[in-house]
């Protein structure tokens, strides 16, 4: 006896599948026709992935500048994880991991390695505020919640510090069983090329298409030698859009070059959600079908391959023995426009639009999803 089972869900590669989940565990995938307490029929007509993880956001509801609502971000745009990119340091993280334990989405943290977070734009320009020995036992105390570090290296937040705090992020990575490490990359310096020489394996690069003067490709548009190096190494990248990082130029560019982001994520916070650009992580996954992915690619970008880079080893895969996270969607005709951070649009003619995520076996319908006459059986 399942607690649910989905019944002909589609799956992003063409195929059809039933689901069955019992005690927050996806049980069984096939062809299932045993008892369940909750049976939801999607007819072959709806979309099912493992839960969309969003790797780069900002969540702490109590951060001064870029906060928001776990939940706004998460489960009401059918996003089953939430990653906070650095919002809170060791000073806040004992309040997030609290406020985050009472949300529905599955909240978890990249731990600023200035004790301060996001308080100020330059939270690394005082290397007082770098205390390895307060990051590492905070990363020891919340092992589940605190997925990685994060490191946001512009000239605006690291001052005259340079490249030194990329250097002590690198130290307490090796010191913590090789966390996972976002970088973030804005205006040099330092540059784009100092810091990626410092990246492999484990590290993530986000706003990897910034439209800026330190972004990934040469003046001719070519790929940076640096950063095809860093990539050789296992270097990832991540999109990061926000309210200032992501341009139709460099990803058109690079996207033609071969160069695609292995993972989508959103730098989402309250105002650019409702104000935009950003809106939501299935608005961002929307673009990525006009920029030439297709449904399967960008669907990896936010299961499987967020999940390889932040270490989430029980999700991003519908497999037997996961985390019941799971999104259903619909992928349907309609006009929208995107727009990037350099002031450019475009328009697309198709939308993925999330109907339900379920988060450890929990289902938690959508507005789309109310009005889509799906659950009501
Ligand atoms: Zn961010």
């Amino acid at each position: 006896m399942y607690d649910l089972l989905i019944k002909n869900a589609r799956l992003a590669d063409g195929t059809q599948q039933d689901i069955a989940i019992t005690h927050g565990i996806i049980s069984a995938v096939g062809n299932i026709d045993d008892e369940a307490t909750q049976r939801i029929d999607l007819k072959g007509r709806h979309f099912v992935s493992a839960g969309w993880i969003d790797g780069h956001t900002h969540c702490y509801p109590n951060s001064p500048i870029y906060h928001d609502q776990p939940d706004a971000i998460g489960v009401t745009g059918g996003v089953t994880t939430v990653v906070d990119a650095g919002s809170a340091g060791t000073d806040d993280i004992d309040d997030f991991a609290t406020l985050a334990a009472q949300c529905q989405t599955n909240v978890r943290a990249l731990l600023n390695i200035s004790r301060i977070g996001l308080l100020r734009q330059n939270e690394l320009a005082d290397r007082r505020d770098i205390d390895a020995e307060r990051n590492r036992a905070a990363i020891a105390k919340y092992a589940d919640f605190i997925v990685g570090i994060k490191a946001r290296m512009s000239g605006s937040v690291v001052g005259e510090n340079g490249l030194t705090p990329l250097e002590d992020a690198k130290l307490l990575q090796y010191q913590c069983q090789h966390i996972p490490l976002m970088v973030h990359v804005g205006n040099a310096p330092p540059t784009l090329d100092e810091i990626v020489e410092k990246l492999g394996a484990g590290d993530i690069l986000t706003h990897c298409f910034n439209g800026k003067p330190n972004r990934i490709l040469t003046p001719e548009g070519e790929l940076r030698d640096a950063v095809k190096a860093a990539i050789a190494r296992g270097m990832t990248l991540d999109i990061g859009h926000g309210s200032a990082s992501f341009s139709f130029e460099v990803a058109e560019l690079a996207i033609a070059r071969g160069i695609l982001p292995d993972t989508i994520s959103s730098d989402i916070y309250c105002k650019n959600r409702l104000n935009g650009p950003v809106y939501g992580l299935a608005h961002l996954m929307s673009m990525f079908l006009t920029l030439g992915l297709s449904h399967q690619a960008i669907i990896e970008r936010v299961t499987t391959n967020v999940a390889k880079a932040l270490k989430l080893n029980n999700k991003g895969t519908l497999a037997v023995g996961q985390d019941a996270d799971l999104t259903l969607y619909d992928l349907e005709s309609a006009e929208v426009t995107f727009t990037d951070t350099e002031g450019c649009s475009k328009q697309g003619q198709q939308r993925f639009t999330p109907l339900a995520a379920i988060v450890g076996g929990k289902l938690i319908v959508t507005e789309k999803g109310q009005d889509a006459n799906v659950f009501n059986a």
